[in-house]
């Protein structure tokens, strides 16, 4: 097992790539990103042809594994008769229909390409519905990496005004957000009291705060934010981008039964292939039709919704998530195990098939985990597993339970190592 061809791939890259990498946290990837030339089920292949089982899933998407047959049959038998058409055509509306039959409460859909570009669009949808333009948005909460909201990414940005979260941000663009906190449903009443007078039009979230350390919502805490949000005219925006289709088939809206008014929708929205959609209430998606624009050249290509259809299929199959479910608590199980009999260095939170590996001593982060995590993180691609540099875990449909006993088995000897080496 060698990670020789990616390190000499990773220098290669770098002289013509920017950074080296298409999407900046991969470069946080330790000991270096891993170039693949194949992958299936839950496996992936290096330049090399060494295998690796993959618990990155392509940060998110992958919840029925790489190259699924039914995804890929869908999208070839498209892909010979039309690629992009800017016309309409008959998956526009049977993808729509599949998605919206899947989401709890959900009556239109917009289709986007990007989680990023996604949530930009509904907070357009909820400015054009309420006429006011502030949202809020809490400290630590990915919603991709626009100036917008790419804001207050630290655990210390916890004060009303945001901070910007990387260089080359306009002040002007973040301005309208206010920062509040995660499960703190006091601090974010107090501030829709005065939604009217400081004009907020929305409140953001990731109902699990999928990116920064993968919490679950306190009991009560999104009944009662549904309830402030109708009592105060705001417009409450569930990001799914994580959530959907992973954590039950209608994503956390369907889990923790609690209707929002948008929500956004990315990542395994489409199997693998690029696609995203803002769904929601009728009278605010068809805000579009009265002079809300919104346009994009590849939203809705047939290409993609190929691909849509055929993970809808997928997730509306029975038993499924429930399935995932259970091989997420094996999998925390085993885990456990391990990490006890280690001296507990950290230990995992769950929701379904997200985890997250919570340090002893350390805050996770969205752009990676030193310490014990990063040693682990490392060792475990040299053994032939890989995890994501935030210590967050996607298992999927092509997991076995014999994966997560080898998973287990590997862990095991990578925490000796590692206990050996600081001895
Ligand atoms: C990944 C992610 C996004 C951004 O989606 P992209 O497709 O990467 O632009 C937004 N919100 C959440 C919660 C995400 O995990």
């Amino acid at each position: 097992m060698g990670i020789d061809s990616s390190r000499t791939a990773f220098e290669r890259t770098r002289r013509s790539l920017g950074g080296g990498v298409s999407s900046g946290l991969r470069a946080a990837m330790r000991p270096v990103p891993l170039f693949v030339e194949r992958a299936r089920g839950a496996h992936l292949w290096d330049l090399d042809g060494d295998r690796y089982l993959d618990y990155v899933m392509a940060w998110g998407p992958l919840v029925h594994g790489h190259s699924h047959p039914r995804v890929v049959d869908s999208v070839a038998r498209v892909m010979t008769s039309m690629q992009v058409v800017g016309m309409g055509h008959r998956l526009e509306y049977e993808a729509a229909e599949a998605v919206l039959a899947s989401v709890p409460g959900a009556e239109r859909l917009v289709w986007t390409n990007t989680g990023t570009e996604a949530v930009q669009v509904a907070l357009r949808f909820a400015r054009a519905a309420t006429g006011r333009h502030r949202i809020v948005k809490l400290t630590k909460a990915y919603h991709g990496w626009h100036d917008s909201v790419y804001a207050s990414m630290g655990p210390d940005n916890t004060d009303e005004a945001a901070v910007p979260a990387s260089l080359g941000q306009s002040p002007n663009a973040y301005a309208d957000l206010i920062i509040s906190q995660f499960n703190d449903i006091d601090g974010i009443a107090a501030l829709l009291d005065r939604a009217e007078e400081r004009r907020i039009a929305a409140v953001l979230i990731d109902p699990i705060m999928s990116n920064a350390g993968v919490r679950a919502p306190a009991p009560g805490f999104l009944e009662t934010l549904r309830s402030l949000c109708d009592r105060h005219g705001v417009v409450l925006i569930f990001d799914e981008v994580i959530t959907g289709f992973r954590i039950a088939r209608g994503g956390a809206a369907e889990r923790f039964g609690v209707r929002p008014d948008l929500s956004v929708f990315g990542k395994a929205i489409a199997g693998g292939f690029t696609q995203s959609a803002v769904v929601g209430r009728a009278d605010i998606i068809d805000l579009v039709e009265h002079g809300l624009a919104h346009a994009g050249t590849f939203n809705g290509n047939p290409v993609a919704l190929a691909a849509v259809q055929a993970a809808m299929e997928l997730s509306a199959a029975p038993g499924v998530f429930e399935d995932l479910d259970d091989l997420g608590a094996a999998f925390e199980q085993a885990i456990t195990d391990v990490l006890t009999s280690a001296g507990s260095p950290g230990s995992l939170r769950r929701v379904g098939s997200l985890l997250q590996f919570v340090p002893r001593d350390q805050a996770t982060s969205l752009h990676g985990t030193d310490g014990i995590w990063a040693e682990i993180a490392a060792g475990m691609l040299e053994a032939g597993a890989v995890f994501m540099p935030s210590g967050k875990i996607f298992l999927s449909t092509a997991h076995t339970l014999a994966d997560i006993q080898e998973t287990a088995a590997l862990l095991e000897r990578v925490l000796q190592q590692i206990s050996a080496r600081s001895a």
